[in-house]
């Protein structure tokens, strides 16, 4: 008998499949309402906003990607493994290497988007996604490598072909992203004794940096970017990667930019596993829910955060860890109300402020109407992002090591 049908028969089943922002803490607040399953693909959560921290060494893998081992008790039992299908008329998800599979009596699918290529030649084969820890880790490594190759007395123009890496999007990540990388190559160049700057620039389709993002936010971001000395070109369609560099159009003209690394940050799909359910869908591929987050003709499925098509909330919202973080308190509560016998509620989610990091020493944060910069922004998304860390022990473990510790950067290199 499999794990799983091992089971106390008063007790509901709930199956929870995606262990991210949805997932994991709809797990911690099911967590002995009933038999708790959470299937997850990685040994371990990942706290997204801050892995460009993590990129840059100011946090560490245990920080941000605790395990679920070290975030769950008995009440919840962790699955590793890819669930692989579902079978809605008989209550069962498929997980890969696993011959049986596991029953729900109430389902939650939370397995949030992987990185869109739009299909444009060679991204998928030569650009580098940034998702994962694992992302993260290639790119710092793809750094280090350019910077080795470069000789001391290289001329100025030589080093900074060399050091030059292409950010594709010009999103919250994108910015993000190239304000740490810039940062980091200027401190290596810095300590290395290297002749000229290295080069970081950021591709972006619409006409500016962070569309959506507040005016102010926008504002300060341009500013910063600009004193970070990353390269911005906007209206500019990417057309091809290359193994090193890029082709764009912009103003109906092609250029071609070499580069030692090209990451892509330009959207988001659903997980395929989504791709393949037999439940109503968006043309965008989205699940469509209700406003009790349950699925077309399904009461006992839940969907959340960036596979699901949630009507009532400002577009800002779509595709953020705040609501699905706020979405999965619903699905809780809607879950035990129906073990209870009683009826859904629908939510009500609101934007919780902008808070991007800027490289290694500024931010922006949105809070009260006011835009935050500087240090204070870095150290007020630092408390932000700590409070939002999953569990109490962790973020108090996690809160300690930064106050006692710090949360400076680590040079590329050592
Ligand atoms: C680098 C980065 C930075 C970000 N920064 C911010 C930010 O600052 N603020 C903000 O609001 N949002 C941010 N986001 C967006 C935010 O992370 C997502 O909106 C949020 O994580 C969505 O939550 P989710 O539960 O839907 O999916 P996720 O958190 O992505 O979780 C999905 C989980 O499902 C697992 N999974 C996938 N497929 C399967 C499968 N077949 N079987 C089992 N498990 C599976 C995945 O491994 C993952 O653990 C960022 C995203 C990235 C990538």
């Amino acid at each position: 008998m499999d794990a799983s049908e091992e089971r106390d028969e008063e007790r509901a089943r709930i199956c929870i499949v995606g262990g991210g922002f949805g997932g994991l803490f709809t797990a911690l607040s099911l967590a002995g309402a009933g038999d708790v399953t959470l299937i997850s693909n990685d040994d371990h959560y990942l706290h997204t906003p801050l892995l460009y921290e993590y990129l840059s060494g100011e946090v560490e893998a245990w920080h941000i990607a605790p395990t679920y081992k070290e975030l769950l008790d008995e009440r919840v039992r962790f699955v590793q493994g890819a669930a692989t299908g579902v079978d809605f008329d008989r209550r069962g998800v498929s997980v890969a290497g696993r011959v049986r599979r596991f029953s729900y009596d109430y389902l939650v699918l939370a397995v949030g988007g992987i990185t869109n290529f739009w299909n444009v030649e060679g991204a998928e084969q030569h650009s580098m996604p940034f998702r994962k820890i694992r992302h993260a880790d290639d790119l710092r490594r793809r750094m280090i490598d350019a910077l080795d190759r470069i000789q001391p007395d290289a001329a100025p123009q030589d080093a900074r072909r060399a050091a030059t890496f292409v950010v594709v999007g010009g999103g919250a990540s994108g910015v993000e992203l190239s304000t740490k990388m810039s940062d980091l190559l200027r401190d290596a160049f810095k300590r290395r004794g290297l002749r000229g700057e290295p080069h970081v620039a950021v591709v972006e389709m619409s006409g500016q940096l962070v569309p959506g993002m507040d005016a102010g936010v926008r504002e300060a971001v341009e500013r910063v970017v600009a004193e970070k000395r990353v390269e911005v070109f906007t209206d500019a369609r990417v057309v091809r990667v290359l193994p090193r560099g890029i082709v764009f159009e912009h103003a109906g003209e092609q250029t071609t930019l070499e580069a030692a690394g090209v990451v892509w940050t330009a959207g988001v799909r659903v997980s395929p596993l989504v791709e393949a359910l037999d439940l109503e869908k968006t043309r965008r591929g989205l699940l469509v829910v209700a406003p009790t987050l349950q699925v077309q003709d399904r009461p006992e499925v839940f969907a959340l955060g960036d596979i699901a098509d949630y009507q009532d909330v400002p577009p800002s919202l779509f595709g953020t860890a705040q609501l699905a973080f706020q979405q999965s308190s619903l699905v809780a509560a809607n879950i035990q109300a129906l073990i209870d016998g009683s009826v859904p509620s629908r939510g009500h989610f609101e934007e919780l402020g902008e808070a991007v990091s800027l490289g290694t020493d500024d931010a922006a944060v949105l809070t009260a109407g006011k835009v935050v910069g500087g240090q204070i922004a870095r150290q007020a998304r630092y408390a932000l992002y700590t409070t939002r860390l999953p569990t109490w022990h962790h973020r108090l473990r996690v809160g300690a090591a930064w106050f006692f510790g710090g949360k400076s950067p680590r040079p590329l290199g050592l």
